[in-house]
């Protein structure tokens, strides 16, 4: 398929990994962002054709992992409300919370839906105008333009049965904190190319001169994550340090003008709590003044919210970078795909679900 297959051009990729290993002379540690590439990289077996020099770990850019347990225990709280369509993707609808998942609520007869689009959403309002229809907006910069289109769409329909269960996180922040950590080993970033569609590149070419670390805007398919890796090892083993677009096809550095436009209408910076990795300031998004009716928090009152993580579950640790799925005990053993602890194993962009589809061994 054109412009896929000669993303995966193995002659390609075989004179990028000789390229590799002869810029390679030192140990490095790189860490890919999104769970996206973490699936290509585990999927094409990159980190085994690599120099045994590199060791690429994986980072926090899973929306569905990093969602707060609090946040999915309210919206099965909420599910449970008299008059309450709950909406959500499809994989948040598996996501465990303390006690049950939103699956269970629907299994239970409440009225829990999955939609393609929150847009689907305002369809599902105009069907049923005596009900509230509740949309459980989680994501990163990338999923925040359509779910800020949803709300624009409803005031301008003047559709007064929508609201929003707002989880949406930023990667800049995450990122710092990574940087910030003293445990943290990792020199070098592959930062994820869909987030620097929307938002442009200048945040990143902040953090790469703030902490002195290479940071290349890399894409998805395996020729994107070795060159992006190449580019990397270069300014390392070199001593340098600079922010590179490797995703040139997709990213412009100014970013998406409409999509900022809408976020930033619809949106206003919050602190946020991470799922495993804990509370960072300004690191995702609230809505704006002019849309506070649309936020199912103040809507919706739910109380005694108290959550309980799998004492077990270290993907917390997995997320910043710090362990590997085979480290944890209960990886593919009493947690699978089909009994999942924790989200990284939920989640199709989940670190531990991709080593459990690929590298089981
Ligand atoms: S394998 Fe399961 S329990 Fe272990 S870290 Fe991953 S999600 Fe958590």
């Amino acid at each position: 398929m054109k412009h896929l297959s000669e993303y995966r051009d193995g002659k390609i990729a075989a004179l990028l990994i000789e390229k590799i290993k002869k810029v390679c002379r030192n140990n490095w540690t790189i860490m890919e962002v999104c769970g996206g590439q973490t699936h290509t990289i585990c999927q094409y077996g990159i980190q085994e054709i690599l120099p045994k020099e590199i060791n690429l770990v994986h980072g926090p850019g899973c929306p569905v992992c990093v969602t707060p347990l609090e946040q999915i225990d309210k919206s099965i709280a909420i599910a449970k409300l008299p008059d309450v369509i709950l909406c959500s993707f499809g994989d948040m609808l598996r996501v465990p919370g303390s006690r049950s998942d939103l699956l269970e609520a629907r299994a239970e007869g409440f009225d829990v839906r999955m939609v393609y689009s929150p847009l689907d959403c305002l369809k599902i309002c105009k069907d049923n105008p005596d009900k509230k229809i509740v949309f459980f907006a989680v994501g990163f910069e990338t999923t925040a333009p359509a779910n800020a289109m949803a709300l624009w769409q409803a005031r301008k329909q003047k559709i007064d049965n929508f609201y929003m269960l707002v989880s949406h996180v930023t990667v800049p922040p995450v990122l710092e904190a990574v940087l910030q950590n003293e445990d943290s080993n990792i020199q070098g970033f592959l930062a994820p190319g869909h987030v620097c569609a929307i938002m442009g590149t200048g945040q990143y070419q902040y953090l790469s001169a703030k902490y002195k670390v290479p940071i290349v805007v890399t894409g998805f398919e395996p020729l994107d994550l070795l060159e992006g890796i190449y580019i990397c090892i270069e300014q390392l083993e070199n001593g340098h340090h600079e922010l590179c677009n490797q995703y040139k096809r997709m990213v412009k550095n100014e970013g998406n003008k409409a999509a900022l436009e809408i976020i930033s209408e619809v949106f206003q910076p919050d602190d946020r709590l991470w799922r495993g990795i804990g509370m960072i300031a300004e690191s995702g998004y609230k809505l704006s003044e002019q849309y506070k009716k649309y936020d199912a928090e103040t809507m919706f009152l739910v109380e005694n919210i108290q959550t309980s993580e799998s004492p077990i579950c270290i993907s917390g640790e997995i997320l910043l970078g710090r362990k590997k799925p085979a480290q944890c005990p209960a990886f593919a053993t009493a947690c699978t795909p089909q009994t999942p602890l924790g989200a990284t194993m939920v989640s199709d962009e989940g670190t531990c679900q991709a080593y459990y589809k690929y590298r089981k061994e």
